[in-house]
């Protein structure tokens, strides 16, 4: 049988990402005699563990929560022999002594893998307006599920005009007695369907064409300040909670300077997954692409650790 001898390393593959692409994969390189470990942030948490629910993950008709989900997901990866580390990864380089390997470092450990797959997600984006720090985790919040139960017949307000902030407004009027959509356009980004459910909602109101200017409050909040996207003309909306749902950024600073990332800093793929590194992939909220959904984060996961798998079976001399 033919194949090359490398040196000692520790794993065929590193994961970086514990969310719905980084378990997908694992589930296939695990599943395909590669030796993975996952990195799972310690630092941060997958969007998708607080999401409430899923209704569009094709085979789960009910819906499921996004921390069941992820749960599944990783309860098949193990099953397959994957390892999983609660790490962050502070450094990736290209070994000095041998280009063949990475090495990915956490700090405490560093490991030598044939390929690496950037399974990193993104996080919310923030305002930057006077009192969201101030505020945060005093009514200012990031997380409708985490969150909302605490809003229980109060007045709250939600930024932006995506499936995100249409999807937690319905979902905060389980609890809050009048949820204010504030978006600075006159119509919503999110799908059709979100759209229908929250102008028949009757504690959903909106504020067309309208920015956060300021969240006011003493101790806690007690309102927020908009302003008018023509006129600058500003009004204050009493409220207690403030929710803030104005998209994402990546989470790609240890891939920088390491794989081509577009302007807004998601990392650059082909369709197989493969970057502007040799051995390193990427898949999920991380990179550059049109839509960003668990399904389509599971089948980037998918794709990319058969990417990986090939290269691999060349770098050993096993390929057919
Ligand atoms: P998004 O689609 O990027 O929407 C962000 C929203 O925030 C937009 O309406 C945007 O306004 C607004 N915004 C951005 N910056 C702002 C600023 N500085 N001030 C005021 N408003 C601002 O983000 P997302 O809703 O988090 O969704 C991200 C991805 O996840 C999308 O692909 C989405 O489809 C997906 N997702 C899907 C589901 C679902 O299927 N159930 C649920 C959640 C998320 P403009 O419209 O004017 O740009």
């Amino acid at each position: 049988m033919g194949g090359i001898k490398l040196p000692e390393y520790d794993y065929d593959v590193i994961i970086i990402g514990g969310g719905p692409a980084g378990f997908t994969a694992g589930i296939y390189t695990a599943r395909a005699g590669l030796r993975t470990l996952l990195l799972e942030g310690a630092s941060t948490v997958s969007q998708i563990t607080i999401t409430d629910l899923i209704e569009n993950y094709p085979g789960i008709p009910d819906g499921i929560n996004g921390l069941d989900l992820m749960q599944l997901f990783k309860n098949q990866a193990l099953k397959f022999g994957l390892e999983i580390l609660p790490k962050d990864t502070l450094s990736l380089s290209r070994s000095d002594t041998d280009p063949a390997f990475w090495i990915v470092n956490t700090g405490e450990k560093s490991f030598r893998a044939l390929s690496v797959i950037a399974a990193t997600g993104a996080q919310w984006r923030k305002l930057g307006v006077p009192g969201e720090t101030e505020f945060a985790g005093k009514g200012v919040s990031y997380c409708a599920t985490c969150d909302g139960p605490f809003y229980r017949n109060r007045d709250v307000v939600v930024v932006g005009g995506g499936d995100s902030a249409i999807q937690e407004a319905l979902f905060l009027t389980h609890f809050a007695s009048r949820v204010t959509v504030i978006h600075r356009r006159d119509r919503l980004r999110a799908a059709g369907i979100l759209q229908k459910r929250a102008f028949a909602e009757k504690k959903i109101e909106f504020a067309w064409n309208a920015t956060l200017a300021e969240v006011l409050g003493a101790d806690f909040v007690t309102g927020v300040k908009i302003s008018d996207v023509g006129s600058g003309e500003t009004k204050t909306i009493n409220a207690e909670g403030v929710f803030i749902f104005v998209g994402r950024l990546p989470h790609t600073s240890v891939f920088n300077n390491i794989v081509q990332l577009d302007k807004a800093g998601y990392i650059i793929t082909d369709d197989a997954m493969k970057t502007s590194a040799a051995g390193i992939f990427a898949a999920g909220d991380c990179r550059a692409k049109l839509f960003r959904q668990v399904v389509t984060a599971a089948g980037d996961g998918a794709n990319a650790a058969f990417s990986a798998e090939l290269y691999i079976g060349n770098l050993k001399g096993e390929a057919y």
